[in-house]
């Protein structure tokens, strides 16, 4: 593991504040009052406007905090992800106006939006309507404005109703961030021949080869070569890529070189209780972000998101443990709660492998041969597919 792991954690944490500040109070009041509920779904996608302006509404049965993971700036495609809604399987359809085409899918625990524009546009705003004036859903809208347009003439027109059509399964991938620990000036744990930085990249490329062979996941690494980066880059690094699982490889050492076997690290309740320390703690962030807004509101929102997230992690640090286990030995007590700080990244799913300890001499054996490496790695692979196979089955039930 090496040390240094547990840190400040301002940097990552400004960013999380400034999302939470994008969600509308009525949305938040009314989730609260609701609980933790069963999966709901998107009803509806609807269209209004022309090529200069257009207006997405999608009902929902559930207040939603929706969070811009992509402007269309770089490549005419708008990503929302809308973390609390579950849809059951793909929806997507033809778009109007700005929008070419829409497409919904389940990623992150959530549902993932995505426009793919027709020309050049803007987000202009996103707000949730609740309930009222006869709509008895929840609508979330998103204005776009068509980018060097000339001004839009007269009042858009009436929305249509476009209802959401079951898709084939086309699916995105998921995206999965493999974290190869240590690096560069940082070795991690020493072992009689090898150090832990170099088996934790030879394993993280060994992991990337297995995953993206079956054509279901784009992964990515947040080091490829033998270079130190910064644990606050590689939390940033799996945030900035809406990862759906990020998973952090290590190798133990401890003083007992008798002591053996892989170990597996989720996110623990005290690190989640320094995180709203930290959240605390930058007032003036809030203050200058959210002008108006409740701080405990978001505080609220930020714990939802966690407790769905280290559900997840829990249940795919389970599977992780019963693949590898078949391939290795495994610690007495192998899935453990640990404050590390590249499990930080409050919604991405996130688990931290120890492969085994450098400090004895069977698993580094293991871990410094190609052959055993890739067999740890497929069963890692394997508990990756096991848990994604899991999250569909939960998500269209
Ligand atoms: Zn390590």
């Amino acid at each position: 593991m090496g040390g240094g792991l547990i840190k400040a954690v301002r940097t990552g944490w400004a960013k999380a504040i400034l999302i939470v500040g994008a969600v509308s109070l009525v949305g938040v009041a009314v989730a609260m009052a609701q609980g933790p509920a069963a999966p709901s779904g998107v009803q509806k996608v609807r269209f209004g406007g022309d090529r200069n302006e257009t207006r997405v509404v999608i009902d929902l049965d559930r207040a939603a905090a929706g969070k811009l993971l992509a402007d269309g700036a770089l490549d005419r495609r708008v990503v929302i992800a809308l973390p609390n809604i579950t849809v059951s399987g793909d929806l997507q359809g033809a778009g109007q106006g700005l929008v070419e085409r829409w497409l919904i899918d389940e990623a992150a625990g959530g549902a993932r939006l995505r426009l793919d524009l027709s020309a050049k546009a803007e987000v202009r705003r996103r707000f949730l309507l609740p309930p009222g004036d006869g709509a008895t859903a929840y609508r979330y809208v998103i204005d776009l404005k068509a980018v060097d347009a000339p001004a839009a003439r007269g009042a858009p027109r009436p929305i249509l109703v476009s209802a959401p059509v079951k898709a084939p399964p086309l699916r995105l991938k998921k995206v999965i961030v493999i974290d190869a620990g240590h690096g560069g000036k940082d070795p991690g744990s020493s072992g009689a021949s090898a150090s832990e930085k170099d088996i934790t990249l030879a394993a993280a490329k060994l992991l990337k080869a297995r995953l993206e062979k079956s054509g279901r996941y784009q992964v990515v690494m947040t080091r490829d070569t033998d270079t130190f980066v910064p644990l606050e880059s590689r939390v940033q690094i799996a945030r900035r890529a809406d990862a759906d699982l990020f998973i952090s490889l290590h190798a133990d050492s401890g003083p007992d070189v008798a002591t053996r076997g892989a170990s597996v690290y989720t996110l623990s309740d005290k690190a989640t209780e320094r995180v709203n320390q930290v959240l605390n703690k930058d007032d003036w962030l809030i203050n200058a972000s959210m002008p108006g807004r409740d701080r405990a509101v978001s505080q609220i929102l930020m714990d939802l998101s966690q407790r769905v997230t280290k559900n997840r992690s829990a249940a795919f640090a389970e599977m992780l443990l019963q693949q590898v286990g078949e391939e290795t030995s495994l610690l007495r007590r192998s899935h453990r709660d640990a404050g590390f700080y590249v499990l930080l990244a409050p919604d991405v799913p996130a688990v931290l492998l120890e492969m085994g300890f450098m400090t004895n001499v069977e698993d580094e054996r293991l871990l410094n041969d190609p052959d055993g490496r890739a067999r740890v790695m497929n069963a890692v692979g394997d508990s990756i597919e096991a848990y994604f196979a899991t999250q569909t089955k939960l998500a269209s039930r």
